[in-house]
């Protein structure tokens, strides 16, 4: 068949330089979506995604685009998510396509992920142009981003294009870059169906709505189809492309982007990165699959109603789902009960799975503290991989502890270098490279123990440099390291959610820390409760929480029996909220406010 039409494409950047916006405006001057329809940030369709005016899920669209030379032009476009947190759906939709357009603020510059999102684009080979964007803007210096980008990225300055997805000054000229810089795909080995599955949804009415981009042969409704590593088949019931919404078509065709409905039931049947090819002929090999990614941090997700649990669970296989990075197991824990095991690529993501489980599927939940994976030898010759604090083997037995490194890479100004090699340091991190930028911005290249960056280092980078320091990162290796297990006790009980694995060094400032914090949310008993932080057995810090006769119809002078009732139901309505943790009922927003302030 003629491929000479399609583009495939998608659009990748720093967070903030304009990807959403850009795809808007290029969705408007298609005439993809009607103008009494368009909104800003069209694609990011999550209500979390709105609010937070960042963009989570990678998200396809098809349009058809007339061109100067008088063709229409089949594009299909996948935006995609700029956080570091969130890059493997950048890699899955950078698989996809023949292309990517990488925009770059004019006014900001080159910033720490339009690096890395430009290597993952070199290497799936894609065929990168730059865009200037927000040129309107009255600091904007194109020339000078234009030679950043020759200079860190080598690509050259003289391809970028200038524009505004602001005012649309420079779109059209976007759109006509595309047909001219992108290549068409390249037509399959041979006529087999092989569809690229690189994402998925659930649909409560329609079961699983599979996301693919078909790199050979064709999917009509009624065909069976097969998934290629599960082995399993099913006949399609519709096939259809994003025009912004699901519209169903006849055929999907070689080289395009759509969906498939088949009746699959069951999230867990859907691979991220398996081929589904036709049942009745197979396909002989399936496409190359992606990388496989692993959960870097670890935390217990619980339900606060302890009826939830079977909801909890039925929640997060879903979102699984559509979320490949995303992995859990049955937990259970003595301060929290029953819960799941929940593995995240960081914190933004782990922030995020738990603010999709409260919105999404109307769940109260608790994250216990969150860990990586600690590799623990031990004397005996074996070595075991620990990602909760309560599952590491008792001291007399370790040889010795390794953590994660990742390897970072910091865009700072240089005003403020000083303090950024100084924080780095306080995080026992090492820094192996410096490049400068221009006068006024240096990429630092350090190690930096993955532990220490979940803590607070990305609000600290943000803060030191009032918001203009950017930074990726990479998984780098295991090193070994003097590590030790806080317990934290309250009224002489550990309490399990709050055990952490921590470095020698720190374990005083975070003991100190831990128990002031929770000094401040749990509210006076009627008796007197310690708190205490301890390594092994030896107290490393201590708070008190003097005790307090709580009398809540003390103000009522005995004498309105309504409102007295009123308090004493309210004061119930309260203590349905608390965990027990032996004598002493601890509220759950102090869980919360705990786990969250560190
Ligand atoms: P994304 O994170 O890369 O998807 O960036 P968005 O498209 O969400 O844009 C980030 C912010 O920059 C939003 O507030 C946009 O309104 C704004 N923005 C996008 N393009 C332009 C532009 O051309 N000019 C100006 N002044 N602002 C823009
Ligand atoms: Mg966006």
């Amino acid at each position: 068949s003629d491929l000479s039409h399609i583009r495939n494409f998608c659009i990748i950047a720093h967070i903030d330089h304009g990807k959403s916006t850009l795809a808007d405006r290029i969705l408007q001057l298609t005439g993809a979506v009607e103008e009494r329809k368009m909104k800003e940030q069209l694609l990011d369709d999550m209500d979390l995604e709105r609010e937070r005016g960042i963009t989570i899920k990678a998200h396809p669209v098809s349009m058809n685009y007339k061109a100067k030379d008088g063709k229409t032009y089949q594009f299909n476009l996948i935006d995609t998510p700029g956080h570091v947190d969130f890059s493997y759906e950048v890699s899955r939709s950078l698989q996809a396509c023949e292309g990517a357009i990488l925009v770059v603020d004019a006014a900001q510059g080159v910033e720490a992920q339009t690096v890395s999102n430009t290597y993952l684009a070199e290497e799936q080979n894609l065929a990168i142009f730059p865009v200037l964007n927000k040129i309107e803007l009255p600091n904007a210096q194109p020339e000078v981003v234009a030679q950043q980008i020759e200079d860190l990225l080598a690509i050259e300055a003289s391809d970028c294009l200038t524009v505004s997805a602001k005012t649309g000054q420079g779109i059209a000229e976007v759109l006509e870059a595309v047909v001219a810089r992108i290549p068409p795909p390249k037509p399959g080995v041979d006529s087999s169906a092989r569809g690229l599955v690189f994402d998925s949804k659930y649909d409560a009415f329609r079961g699983v709505v599979v996301y693919l981009r078909l790199f050979s042969g064709s999917l009509k409704p009624g065909e069976k189809v097969r998934m290629m590593g599960s082995e399993m088949d099913y006949e399609i019931k519709e096939v259809g492309i994003f025009a912004p919404d699901p519209t169903p078509v006849k055929e999907l065709k070689e080289g395009s982007v759509g969906y498939v409905i088949a009746n699959i039931k069951d999230a867990s049947e859907i691979q991220i990165g398996d081929t589904m090819t036709s049942a009745r002929h197979p396909a002989a090999t399936p496409l190359p699959g992606f990388k496989e990614i692993h959960p870097m941090v670890f935390a217990g997700i619980y339900p606060i109603e302890t009826s939830d649990y079977e909801k909890l669970g039925k929640s997060l296989d879903k979102l699984k789902l559509n979320d490949a990075a995303f992995t859990y197991q049955a937990e259970s824990s003595v301060a929290l009960g029953f819960g799941f095991r929940c593995g995240f690529l960081g914190l933004l993501h782990m922030e995020i799975v738990q603010e999709r489980l409260r919105r999404e599927f109307d769940l109260d939940i608790i994250a216990s503290y969150p860990n990586v994976i600690y590799r623990v030898n031990l004397k005996s010759g074996e070595t075991l991989e620990v990602d909760n604090p309560t599952m590491l083997p008792d001291v007399m037995q370790v040889q010795s502890m390794e953590e994660p490194f990742i390897k970072a890479t910091i865009i700072t100004p240089t005003d403020c270098l000083g303090d950024m090699m100084q924080l780095i340091m306080e995080k026992r991190g090492e820094i192996t490279h410096t490049d400068s930028i221009d006068a006024q911005r240096v990429m630092l290249t350090c190690d930096l123990p993955l532990n220490e960056v979940l803590i607070d280092f990305y609000d600290r980078l943000k803060s030191i440099s009032r918001g203009y320091a950017s930074m990726d990162y990479e998984y780098a290796d295991y090193r070994e390291s003097d590590l030790v297990k806080m317990d934290i006790l309250i009224h002489s009980e550990p309490v399990d959610a709050f055990s952490a694995i921590v470095h020698r060094s720190k374990a005083v400032y975070r003991g100190r820390q831990m128990c002031a914090s929770l000094k401040d949310v749990i509210p006076r008993q009627a008796f007197s409760v310690a708190i205490q932080a301890a390594l092994g057995g030896k107290i490393i810090a201590r708070e008190t929480i003097r005790a307090y006769r709580k009398d809540v119809t003390a103000k009522c002078y005995g004498g309105d029996i309504s409102r007295k009732r009123k308090l004493l139901e309210r004061q119930k309505e309260g203590k349905k909220k608390m965990k027990s943790i032996g004598k002493v009922n601890i509220p759950q927003e102090a869980f919360i406010a705990v786990l969250k302030t560190k």
